[in-house]
């Protein structure tokens, strides 16, 4: 066979050859910007050309601090084809955070939205090797800002050439993109795709048995393009051709709800908190949704009785995936067998709010101390994974030597397996409540909990026990409409006809509203200490 690299630059030249009319809509703060494939190319070749023209070179990080939109989109595949990695930074990382990752990971160019510059100008001074900030504006100038020598982005790209060629000489192997965990347990940890493993990871996600993007999709990621590559969306929906709608900045569920009803979004992607918004915008309003035909949903587990509620009330197909930065993401994607459409309506929403099986490429297995775990959906272990799009270390951080053992990575997610093979998350392993020395899933808890009409969002967190070790304790934010109509023994009640007694959470609270990460999952470490103070007053 031929050796033929996969390159990033691909994407987009197949993109511009055979879909050159295709639109790319684009959200910004002020315009909705419609720019079709042939445009984005030479736009893309502008700023890689003028990225060369300002001294980036091979190897050189070349950070982007944005919204999703058609500048953000343009900058993935700019930056990989002269060589260069982008480092995709996540805007809502604390100003320490920030300042780490910017520096360990040594960007020398920010390309910056306008609205974001303030928390760039707030840790300038802390930056060590970047040398210049790239404004993407709609505005005619850069703002008004105490940082030096500010570049406006279209005055960048009127100076690149639209027809610069892209580079060929390049291995896949090479490092085309960086991004960083988000840091919900310590440091954030930079990993580093290849353009080998980012092309196999986009054609897994136009496999028909994953989530079949193609050239008649009209695909929408409200997951950022900052979140492990906006979960690969951006990179298969330009390689098939397919429109693409970016939501731009501050995404109400209102203004998802309109784009995907004006543009006719057929697949969209992003994490339960999301979706969870856009159920309670539809619970207000009527809007025509009926060109969805799959919404993706990952980052931690999708309830039960969210998958429900958009499969039954709205006849809108719902895909559960589970991945990690670190595994590009989409490792694992939960679609029925075709054994499986006959079961029971129950049943089945039962297997959807799995996790799923591997996608094709990836192998996974899931140990615990006695070696390979059983596929009987009962025992539990730590779920391992490996494959052409998996990190095998961190970049330039010793912690990689407990995550990547004997060729696989170790997840830190405690899975069962059924005899079908679907991975069911328990819980993460610090997230694991150890019970008298047995395990209680939180994972389990909330599910249930968020099947109850009038709860909103629910977490449980563990709190330690003098005779047990640790306890659970609900922490649920009820409905608006159910604020003083349901109490904790509406919820305990609810909660004993489906689980043994000593799972019982030992206190529901009830909150306004729960902690979240930058990427929006419940920030656990946050609710222990919220716990912790409520329980002591
Ligand atoms: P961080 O580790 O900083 O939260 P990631 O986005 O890489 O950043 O998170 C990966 C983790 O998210 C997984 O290890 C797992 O715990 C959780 N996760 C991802 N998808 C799912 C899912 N579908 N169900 C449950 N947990 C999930």
């Amino acid at each position: 066979m031929m050796d033929s690299p996969l390159l990033i630059t691909s994407l987009i030249e197949r993109a511009e050859n055979y879909f050159p009319n295709k639109e790319i809509i684009s959200r910004t703060q002020k315009y909705m910007h419609r720019l079709t494939y042939k445009e984005l190319g030479g736009r893309v070749r502008a700023l890689a050309h003028a990225l060369k023209e300002l001294g980036i070179q091979k190897g050189d990080r070349v950070g982007t601090f944005a919204w999703n939109h058609h500048r953000h989109l343009e900058a993935y595949f700019a930056v990989p084809s002269i060589g260069a990695i982008l480092h995709t930074i996540n805007i809502r990382l604390s100003a320490e955070q920030l300042g780490y990752i910017i520096n360990h990971a040594e960007d020398k160019v920010i390309l910056v939205d306008e609205e974001l510059l303030p928390a760039i100008e707030s840790i300038f001074d802390q930056l060590e090797t970047v040398e210049t900030i790239i404004v993407m504006t709609d505005e005619e100038v850069v703002p008004a800002s105490k940082l030096p020598s500010l570049l406006h982005y279209e005055q960048f790209l009127e100076d690149g050439d639209a027809t610069f060629a892209f580079k060929k000489d390049m291995e896949e192997e090479e490092a085309a993109e960086l991004c960083y965990t988000s840091g919900t347990t310590g440091k954030p940890k930079g990993v580093v795709y290849s353009h080998r493993g980012l092309v196999l990871h986009a054609m897994a996600l136009s496999l028909a048995d994953t989530s079949a993007v193609s050239e008649e999709d009209v695909s929408m990621p409200v997951v950022p393009m900052f979140h492990a590559n906006a979960w690969g969306m951006p990179h298969a929906a330009t390689w098939m051709g397919a429109k693409q709608v970016l939501p731009g900045p501050y995404p109400t569920p209102e203004i998802l709800a309109r784009l995907i009803e004006t543009e006719k979004v057929t697949i969209t992607a992003g994490v339960p908190t999301i979706w969870l918004g856009l159920l309670k915008e539809l619970d207000k309003k009527t809007y025509q949704l009926d060109s969805l035909r799959g919404i993706l949903c990952g980052g931690s587990a999708a309830p039960f009785g969210m998958i429900k509620a958009f499969e039954m009330k709205h006849k809108i197909p719902f895909f559960h995936a589970y991945g990690m930065t670190e595994t590009t993401p989409l490792a694992l994607f939960s679609k029925l067998k075709s054994s499986q459409k006959q079961l029971s309506e129950m049943d089945k929403l039962d297997i959807k709010s799995k996790q799923g099986m591997a996608v094709p490429g990836i192998e996974i297995k899931a140990i615990n101390e006695n070696g390979d775990i059983k596929r009987d959906g009962r025992e539990m272990g730590e779920l391992l994974i490996r494959g052409p799009w998996i990190a095998d270390s961190y970049y330039k951080d010793d912690r990689s030597d407990n995550s990547f053992l004997d060729g696989w990575l170790y997840t830190g997610d405690v899975v069962t397996i059924d005899e079908e093979g679907f991975v069911k998350i328990v819980d993460r392993t610090k997230d694991l409540i150890k019970s008298g020395g047995e395990w209680i899933s939180s994972v389990d808890l909330e599910n249930a909990l968020m099947a109850h009409e009038a709860v909103y969002e629910a977490a449980v967190v563990s709190v330690p026990h003098e005779k047990w070790q640790e306890r659970p304790v609900a922490c649920v934010v009820l409905k608006d409409d159910y604020r003083s109509v349901v109490g904790q023994q509406d919820l305990y009640a609810f909660l004993e006809a489906q689980f043994v007694k000593w799972w019982l959470p030992d206190d529901i609270l009830f909150m306004d509203a729960l902690p979240k990460t930058s990427v929006g999952k419940f920030l656990k470490t946050a609710l222990r200490e919220e716990v912790k103070q409520q329980l002591t007053k």
